[in-house]
């Protein structure tokens, strides 16, 4: 082999591979086109009559969730109903099985397309319910494309930090 020959081989193979289209984005100012059926930060439907939570306290969601995730804390109330006190969910503990979302009766618990997960403080990571139905109401626009089934994917909206 000529001497100097790798070299010269070597600086070959770098400008081939920087002219290449590059394999990843600058995120988070691009975002990719995500599936339809993409799992989600799990979010929470408002009540229409309360304008709270729709849960209803039962606690099924939290003992279905195989990583300890959710936290419901209930009382009882005046009337003797169950009131919920607090909802809390560690997005940072959550694998996206959704088995809180079957487990759901009132089907409070809802599947988004939300990725923006990222935090630079892992308390950050912890949500309230209220949190999850921003989440849950920044996504409709999506969910509405996925029900009209238009196109490939959809390109789901910014929301942590936005509002
Ligand atoms: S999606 Fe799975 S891991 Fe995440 S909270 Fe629900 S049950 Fe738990
Ligand atoms: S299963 Fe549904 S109603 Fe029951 S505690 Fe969980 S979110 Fe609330």
């Amino acid at each position: 082999m000529p001497l100097g020959s790798g070299i010269l081989k070597g600086f070959a193979t770098v400008f081939k591979v920087g002219a290449r289209k590059p394999a990843t984005i600058m995120y988070p100012e691009n975002v990719r086109d995500i599936a339809y059926r993409f799992r989600g930060q799990v979010g929470m439907r408002r009540d229409e009559v309360t304008n709270g939570l729709t849960c209803v306290g039962c606690g099924l969601c939290e003992t279905a969730c195989p990583n300890d995730v959710i936290r419901v804390d209930t009382s009882e109330g005046e009337d003797g109903t169950r009131v919920v006190d607090r909802y809390l969910f560690d997005v940072g503990r959550c694998v996206f099985c959704y088995f809180c979302i079957e487990a759901c009766p009132v089907d409070a618990l809802q599947r988004t397309h939300d990725f923006h997960l990222v935090t630079e403080d892992r308390r950050g990571l912890l949500i309230d319910g209220f949190k999850m139905i921003d989440i849950y109401e920044h996504d409709l626009e999506n969910r509405s494309l996925e029900d009209q089934n238009i196109g490939p994917g959809t390109r789901p909206r910014l929301w942590f930090g936005d509002d």
